[in-house]
């Protein structure tokens, strides 16, 4: 037997999702969730799936009847998460829900209780948590190979705009530019992307951040990022006396990790991207051979739950939660230009 997963949000991370669900040994695209009945009947006709698992976000509760769907993977935009989580829970299905968990430590908390309450398992769509080179980032810090890890750099960037045309007028109403209206994406480059290099430095070191420190960067266009951030540096503070210096942009392009330890050092560029990623150590070059990320993803999911079994804490929604504070504290602590700490 395969699980059954429904797709909820056809974006663009979905169509990747699909892809990876086809080529699983585990799971199978059995359903969808969509707003758009033109993508309805493509999907239908692409992945063979019957009318009757077909939803859209009215109906959508009408899964709770529909034994044939076992899983719903959420792909919306992040302000919508918590709401179609927790009425997958309330249907009975397990659910997977695309990073950042949601908008604010509270949507998160209230996710775990529905997902407990209803008796399904909540994880959250870490896909590098699966990836060798990351596998092996993970144990060359937590394991002190080159021996206690001290210092950390990471950096996502992705420049989605032209920087040189300032004056062009961007609807953050327009369903397309989500990312760019705070209601639904919770805030700029670093819910979606610096999310990545706080997920990278706690699972080197294996440590959860105490205290943060943070800056906005330079607006260069004020028409796009009139209510999310276009550039954030972070700095952050963990118990061993570790530190990490991160940096996030929807302005320029930047994919890197850098960690310095006692005897040595390790790093990655590109290291946050889809990959094919590529790194050294102070010893040797780090290169393995690519994998599909969203299959190797779907396929350890769907292997523990098709076994009953709990799934690892290392994304679970209480993952999600932790990546919550650290995003909050980092907000408040450039909000406010002061240290903010976490409990
Ligand atoms: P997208 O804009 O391509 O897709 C979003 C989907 O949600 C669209 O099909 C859209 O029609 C639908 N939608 C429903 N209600 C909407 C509304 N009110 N406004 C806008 N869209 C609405 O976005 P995406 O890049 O596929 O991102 C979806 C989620 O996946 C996000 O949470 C994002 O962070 C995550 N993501 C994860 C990865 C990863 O590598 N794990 C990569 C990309 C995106």
């Amino acid at each position: 037997k395969k699980m059954n997963v429904a797709l909820c949000g056809l974006g663009i991370y979905a169509k990747l999702l699909a892809e990876g669900i086809r080529v699983s040994e585990y799971c199978h695209l059995a359903g969808i969730v969509t707003g758009t009945p033109a993508k309805a009947a493509e999907w239908k006709a692409k992945y063979n799936i019957p009318e009757k698992n077909i939803y859209n976000y009215e109906n959508f509760d009408e899964i709770i009847n529909n034994k044939d769907i076992d899983l719903v993977y959420v792909v919306l935009p992040n302000g919508l998460h918590k709401e179609f989580v927790i009425r997958s829970a309330k249907a009975g299905k397990h659910v997977i829900t695309e990073k950042p968990m949601a908008n604010t430590v509270k949507d998160c908390e209230e996710m775990i209780k529905a997902c407990a309450d209803h008796k399904v398992q909540l994880a959250i769509g870490y896909r590098l948590h699966y990836e060798p080179t990351h596998l092996e980032i993970k144990r060359l810090g937590q394991e002190k190979v080159f021996g206690k890890v001290r210092y950390i750099e990471s950096s996502l960037g992705y420049k989605t705009y032209d920087t040189l045309d300032t004056t062009t007028i961007v609807d953050i109403n327009d369903r397309n530019e989500w990312r760019l209206n705070k209601k639904l994406s919770g805030g700029g480059p670093l819910m979606d992307l610096g999310i990545y290099c706080i997920q990278i430095s706690r699972y080197t070191l294996g440590e959860e951040p105490i205290a943060v420190t943070a800056q906005y960067g330079t607006v260069n266009n004020k028409n796009r990022f009139s209510e999310t951030e276009e550039s954030i540096s972070w700095q952050m503070e963990f118990p061993s006396g570790a530190t990490a210096n991160c940096n996030t942009s929807c302005g320029y392009n930047i994919d890197r990790f850098y960690a310095t330890a006692d005897e040595g050092f390790f790093e990655l560029s590109p290291a946050l991207s889809y990959g094919p990623y590529e790194g050294r150590t102070s010893q040797k070059q780090l290169k393995f051979p690519p994998i599909l990320q969203q299959k190797t993803q779907m396929d350890e999911i769907c292997k523990l739950l098709l076994e009953n079994k709990k799934l690892p804490n290392h994304i679970a929604g209480e993952e999600g939660l932790k990546d919550m504070k650290v995003i909050n504290a980092i907000y408040k602590a450039a909000d406010t230009g002061k240290k903010i700490s976490i409990s």
